[in-house]
């Protein structure tokens, strides 16, 4: 059995100035730790969705098991909260291990790396979250212990420094990077295995949103669980967040169970609209639309009207809004798209 160090430093910082923590980021909160626990699939039969990626590791779990071998390094890709760590401990679970969790930037010397490897079991299966985050020196440590399981340690200072090789034992490295763009060449190619996550499709939300009611022992009805899904912007970790929070809607005013008149009044007090954005969306949309008049903008125009930091206004915010044709770049900034203006019910500025 595989147990996630939670104690690790993922948090976001999820109280944007203005109205309160955002529900619909795909980034783990303080929220999310305990109950994610109990909701994470523990095999690849509960897992839902990503066929592909599924029917591969099947294989590949299947093929390493038979040869009595651990499975080679696994690269996953993809947005926060769309199951990365999960298919972690899936895999260490499928190959009978033990995972061992730690992230790029909580590994700051080499030294941390070397404490790491060297308490490593023969199996085990090492999970580095942001992997894209390791510093340089740690990275060039990781190499031979990828590739030869050996590590080149070096002991004492000045002349009398000298290095030694130490045997690590036969692990399967496990990382995952939301930024696979910032993976260094060298590192990307020293994993046998690589899959990219894709969003969810909101049936498969739907499935993983009724067996978590099903864990959490709240009723809901199939057309509330397809509700929150199509609300979900195709992403596990905010599917089981807005479930809660419907939980605790439907507890306080329905008397507990959870149709669709109740889930669909619990996500408008919780100000996420039908396409799921909420109200630092709408901050950002109505920026473009209303005070830039559709007009193409800098980053640093829109994140400073609407009181964002530049980089997590792109990382966080936009990567949805363009996905849904909300809003556009261009060479000359940001723009709203005529569908933006037809979301907050707006005409189009004469000049567009
Ligand atoms: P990531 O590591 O990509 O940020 P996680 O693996 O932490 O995402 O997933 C976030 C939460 O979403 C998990 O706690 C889990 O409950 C849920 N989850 C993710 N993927 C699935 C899935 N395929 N089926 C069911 N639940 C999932």
């Amino acid at each position: 059995m595989w147990e996630a160090d939670d104690s690790k430093d993922l948090f976001a910082d999820d109280d944007a100035a203005g109205a309160g923590p955002r529900a619909v980021t795909g980034e783990l909160t303080a929220d999310d730790v305990e109950v994610d626990r109990s909701l994470r699939p523990q095999t690849l039969d509960d897992y839902c969705g990503q066929e592909r990626v599924r029917e591969n590791l099947r294989v590949l779990i299947e093929a390493a098991r038979s040869r009595k071998e651990p499975l080679d390094h696994v690269l996953f890709s993809g947005p926060p909260g769309l199951g990365k760590t999960t298919l972690a401990g899936v895999l260490a679970n499928e190959m009978g291990s033990r995972m061992r969790t730690t992230s790029g930037p909580a590994i700051e010397r080499t030294g941390d790396l070397a404490a790491i490897l060297t308490n490593l079991e023969p199996g085990d299966v090492l999970f580095i979250d942001e992997i894209h985050r390791l510093n340089h020196a740690v990275e060039e440590v990781l190499y031979p212990a990828m590739e030869d399981f050996c590590l080149d340690v070096v002991i004492g200072e000045g002349p009398a420094a000298r290095s030694i090789r130490l045997d690590v034992p036969r692990f399967t490295l496990v990382g995952a990077t939301t930024r696979t763009g910032l993976l260094t060449g060298p590192l990307r190619d020293r994993f046998g295995i690589s899959f990219r996550l894709d969003y969810y499709s909101v049936p498969e939300l739907t499935r993983i949103i009724s067996r978590s009611a099903g864990i959490l022992g709240v009723d809901v009805d199939e057309q509330a669980a397809a509700e929150i899904a199509s609300r979900s912007r195709g992403t596990p970790r905010l599917a089981n967040r807005l479930l809660k929070r419907v939980r605790d809607y439907a507890q306080v005013k329905a008397g507990g169970t959870v149709t669709w008149e109740v889930a669909a009044a619990a996500l408008s007090f919780f100000e996420i609209d039908e396409m799921g954005l909420d109200w630092m969306d709408m901050k950002v949309l109505r920026a473009l639309t209303q005070t830039f008049r559709g007009r193409p903008v800098g980053l640093t125009t829109v994140a400073s009207a609407v009181g964002e930091d530049p980089s997590t206004l792109e990382d966080v915010y936009e990567p949805y809004l363009l996905r849904q044709g909300l809003m556009i770049r261009t060479p000359q900034g940001r723009q709203a798209t005529p569908a933006a203006f037809e979301h907050l019910g707006l005409l189009l500025p004469a000049s567009s």
